[in-house]
């Protein structure tokens, strides 16, 4: 069994600083202050069809269930905001182009994730013995959010991401499960105070309480988790966002001074961080599949790109006085070739033309 000293815990920490994390906190396995909260949520249907988020019981907030002799969990939080790219406000502000979430724009987080968490239980195992563990980056049945504000990497905000003093909300988190009892890390107290921005702007008011999210209004949810239509009334509201929103986060006054992304794993690939609708569009499967490799757009696959990319491109065509015949064309072109799913988003997107000329 392998000695948990402080030291242990200071140079366990000293190791994930050099493998590319920006933290490591520790926390222990009583989640249970959290499950009350979460059943509420599920029982008021705020997972929309995440069904899977139920599929594991109260283990996500039992973590020695899932991993039976956990005893302690690391959390580990690493930078993602890409480097170099374009403003945020123009490319939302532009309806040619197409906004996506900024967590999306470099190599898929889980790979970048998980193999840094295997280098760090490698280097723990080779320096002090073998002993117990599992990582899991983005899992369903770990409690992420949870974990990380008992370890004090954050507290929740209003938005329900976590949020940091010095480095505000755009980082990603992951978890090692170890069966040593490392000494734990105190959590930090919230500090949203009475700002309410983020429940201002949500274009979809998908937050309707502190820190709860109800996903069915969510525009993260809709174009990314979610493979059915998107809802009529959301549509407009999705204006150019085609995977994924990050309003909550562009608005929060703890983003002012965020620290970018040092990985250069997670620079912007192919010019995503502003991509003309037409082009996109205009992608067949193969392109997709050839542009999104290795990147965590690719799991939505080409439909459900499409899809996003049609109610852009109708919002495009409500947003002019006289409609671009080139869009026009370009959805007429695609009709009755791919789904009937996508049959009727285009129906829709280009009815924003008539709409506005009628
Ligand atoms: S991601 Fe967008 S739609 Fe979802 S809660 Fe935040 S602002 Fe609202
Ligand atoms: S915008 Fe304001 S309320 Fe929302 S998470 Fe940030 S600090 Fe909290």
């Amino acid at each position: 069994m392998i000695e948990a000293t402080a030291e242990l815990r200071q140079q366990i920490h000293t190791w994930a600083i050099e493998l590319g994390f920006d933290d490591l906190r520790v926390c222990d396995t009583d989640l249970s202050a959290y499950e009350a909260g979460y059943l509420e949520w599920m029982a008021q249907g705020h997972a929309g069809g995440m069904a899977y988020m139920g599929a594991h019981g109260l283990k996500r907030f039992r973590p020695e269930t899932l991993i039976p002799g956990t005893q302690r969990i690391l959390t580990v939080r690493k930078n993602y905001l890409p480097p170099d790219v374009a403003g945020p406000a123009h490319v939302l502000g532009t309806p040619d182009l197409g906004y996506i979430s900024r967590y999306a724009l470099g190599r898929d987080y889980h790979k970048v994730l998980r193999n840094q968490l295997q280098k760090l239980a490698d280097r723990i195992q080779d320096t002090f013995g073998p002993f117990g563990y599992r990582a899991f980056v983005d899992s369903a049945p770990v409690y992420e959010t949870g974990l990380a504000e008992k370890s004090g990497i954050g507290w929740k905000g209003k938005h329900s991401l976590v949020i940091n003093r010095e480095a505000g909300s755009w980082f990603f988190l992951g978890e090692l499960f170890i069966d040593f009892p490392l000494p734990i890390d105190k959590p930090v107290t919230p500090h949203c105070g009475s700002c309410t921005a983020c429940i201002t702007i949500c274009p979809t008011q998908a937050i309707v309480a502190d820190g709860v999210v109800d996903a069915r209004r969510c525009i993260s949810y809709l174009t990314i988790e979610s493979d059915e239509d998107i809802p009529i009334e959301f549509r407009v509201p999705m204006g150019n966002r085609i995977y994924g929103c990050d309003d909550c986060q562009l608005v929060c006054p703890w983003n002012r001074f965020a620290s970018q992304a040092v990985d250069p794993d997670f620079r912007a690939r192919h010019g995503l961080d502003a991509p003309d609708l037409l082009s996109l569009f205009a992608w067949d499967e193969h392109t997709f599949l050839q542009r999104t490799e290795g990147m965590a757009i690719r799991r939505i696959g080409w439909q459900r790109w499409l899809r996003n990319v049609s109610i852009a491109l109708g919002n495009l065509l409500g947003s002019r006085p006289s409609a671009p015949q080139k869009v026009i064309e370009a959805l007429n072109l695609r009709r009755g070739q791919v789904s009937d799913q996508l049959d009727r988003h285009i129906d829709w997107a280009l009815a924003q033309s008539e709409e506005k000329a009628g």
